[in-house]
């Protein structure tokens, strides 16, 4: 392994100047970064631990939203009462993703900046086969051999990866922003635009294997912000070769407002189907004003999943998803 400094800053402003300096990582949990440098998939020069940033960890209610510190752990999030309360989807994400020793150091900010489980990714360095995430021109070994993990959505021929996280799903669906620091302020970004699918990256002229996300150099999520929302129910289910500690093959959030059985409001994300979270946008607008049933669900939800492009190993998820994202919001809404 490289040698590297590591430092850890205990104010805020103290991080932004370590990270100026060139080939510096944030680490928090630790839990994905060493696993990249171990496989070396990243080489870092100086790690800045933000574990100490004072006020990173809360969880709290503010005015009309939730405000989950980037710090909190998995569990944390997981166990919190107003997360129940007013996020369960979220609550449920964090509880189902990996062990519940990885949940107690696994940060919320973290998770949703983890990389693609693909097999031919996460393999040690060198590889001998192509993988344009870990050599850019090198090909793509996924799409003509194990395709079983690939997206459905939005995916092209330099890469076919999807994105893991489990709470990144929860948070899509429930509309939360991202509160991002860096040395020249503060912004907010919709977690639903925080990734880039490989068709996204590369129409705004990036490489569509190696650009994920929005995030800027420097940046750090600090929080993310969830609307309240007292009149919607919302749920998260993942489907997985085994029922603990397993990543998922398909997850679907759904956050529903019913009244006297119709729908008044609705929101579906579905995971591991992308490189981001896929919001079936289309079933979302068509199902207000109906009855919460099971028929009508899978017709609008059909019209979404036309858009769905599948290898010969992710056929499966085209049905899994569709099957998912109606039980999600039947259970939602029950
Ligand atoms: C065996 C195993 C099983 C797992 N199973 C699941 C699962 O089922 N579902 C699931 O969702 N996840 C799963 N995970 C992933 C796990 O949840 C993540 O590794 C963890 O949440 C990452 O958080 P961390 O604090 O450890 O991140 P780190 O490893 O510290 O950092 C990860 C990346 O995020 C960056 N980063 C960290 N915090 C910030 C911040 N606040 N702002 C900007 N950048 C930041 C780092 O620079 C780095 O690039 C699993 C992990 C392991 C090892
Ligand atoms: S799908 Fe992406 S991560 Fe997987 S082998 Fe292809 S380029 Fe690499």
């Amino acid at each position: 392994m490289k040698r590297f400094t590591y430092d850890r800053p205990q104010l805020e402003g103290g991080a932004f100047s370590l990270l100026e300096q060139p080939e510096a990582s944030v680490i928090a949990g630790g839990t994905e970064l060493l696993n990249w440098m171990r496989l070396g998939i990243a080489e870092p020069d100086h790690l800045v631990d933000i574990a100490r940033l004072p006020g990173w960890g809360e969880i709290a209610l503010d005015g009309e939203t939730l405000r989950i510190g980037a710090l909190a752990t998995l569990n944390k999030v997981g166990e919190h009462p107003l997360v129940d309360a007013h996020a369960r989807a979220l609550g449920e994400a964090c509880l189902l993703a990996a062990s519940a020793q990885l949940r107690n150091r696994a940060t919320i900010g973290g998770n949703v900046l983890q990389r693609t489980r693909c097999v031919y990714f996460r393999a040690e360095a060198p590889l001998t086969w192509g993988c344009n995430k870990r050599q850019p021109g090198s090909g793509c070994a996924a799409i003509a051999g194990h395709s079983d993990d690939a997206a459905i959505f939005g995916w092209s021929e330099s890469c076919a990866a999807t994105h893991p996280s489990d709470p990144l799903v929860a948070l899509a669906c429930l509309d939360a922003e991202a509160e991002l620091h860096s040395a020249s302020g503060v912004r907010r970004l919709p977690v639903c635009d925080l990734h880039l699918s490989q068709v996204e990256a590369e129409a705004e002229g990036e490489d569509g294997a190696t650009a994920e996300n929005r995030l800027e150099r420097g940046e750090l999520i600090a929080a993310y912000l969830i609307p309240l929302r007292p009149a919607s129910r919302s749920t998260y289910l993942k489907v997985r070769d085994r029922q603990s500690f397993a990543y998922s093959r398909v997850t679907a959030a759904a956050s529903v407002e019913l009244e006297d059985g119709v729908i008044g409001a609705l929101r579906i994300a579905l995971g591991s189907v992308a490189q981001r979270p896929w919001r079936l946008g289309r079933a979302e607008q068509a199902l207000v004003g109906e009855r919460l049933e099971e028929a009508s669900l899978l017709a609008a939800i059909e019209r979404d999943m036309e858009e769905a492009r599948t290898l010969p190993g992710s056929d499966y998820k085209r049905r899994l998803a569709r099957n998912a994202a109606i039980r999600a919001v039947m259970a939602a809404g029950a």
